[in-house]
């Protein structure tokens, strides 16, 4: 068992520490798994996000979204990394299918947007919208994120379940304090 794993034991604590009935915690931790299911199918969701508002910016159009869609499990694997940019509905679709890996997933989505930002940016740049462009801008992105893994992500982590229920502690304390103030 990890040491960050949500055991009987932390839910307890949690109850005492905000003085709450156990039953409430559990509750909000069945809320907060409805979330984490679809969390898990968001692949590169950072990336997605940022070149979302980037074609936002340069389009002008501040309704722009980029969705993953998955195909159904009979669908062909033929052509399983296709995209479709829907103009008129201002949305780019990235097609993928349920077999693929998570690590192919990734990468094919980062090829996907590599057509869509190569095409956005085809004016200023020159660069054309294809093969092997895209694929190029994909492999830049995973470097990068592989990168930002590698050597990033640690400062955001807690060392210990203790100064994490102790920031959160604090931050409560706050919040009641500003509380008896008024
Ligand atoms: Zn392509």
């Amino acid at each position: 068992m990890g040491k960050f794993d949500l055991t009987d034991d932390k839910i307890q604590q949690i109850a005492d520490k905000f003085i709450v009935d156990k039953d409430v915690v559990k509750e909000i931790v069945s809320v907060y798994k409805d979330i984490d299911s679809i969390l898990k199918q968001q692949y590169l969701a950072h990336i997605i996000r940022a070149a979302e508002e980037f074609v936002r910016q340069q389009i002008g159009n501040p309704t722009f979204i980029i969705k993953c869609v998955q195909r159904k499990p009979e669908a062909s694997l033929e052509g399983f990394g296709s995209a479709q940019y829907i103009e008129l509905k201002n949305r780019f679709l990235i097609y993928y299918h349920p077999s693929q890996s998570e690590k192919v997933l990734r990468v094919i989505i980062a090829h996907e947007l590599g057509h869509l930002i190569l095409r956005v940016k085809a004016k200023k740049t020159g660069l054309k919208n294809t093969e092997p462009l895209s694929t190029i801008f994909g492999l830049i992105t995973i470097l990068e994120k592989n990168r930002f893994y590698e050597e990033e992500t640690s400062r955001f982590q807690y060392e210990t379940w203790e100064n994490m229920l102790a920031d959160f502690s604090l931050l409560h304390n706050q919040w009641k304090g500003k509380v008896n103030i008024s």
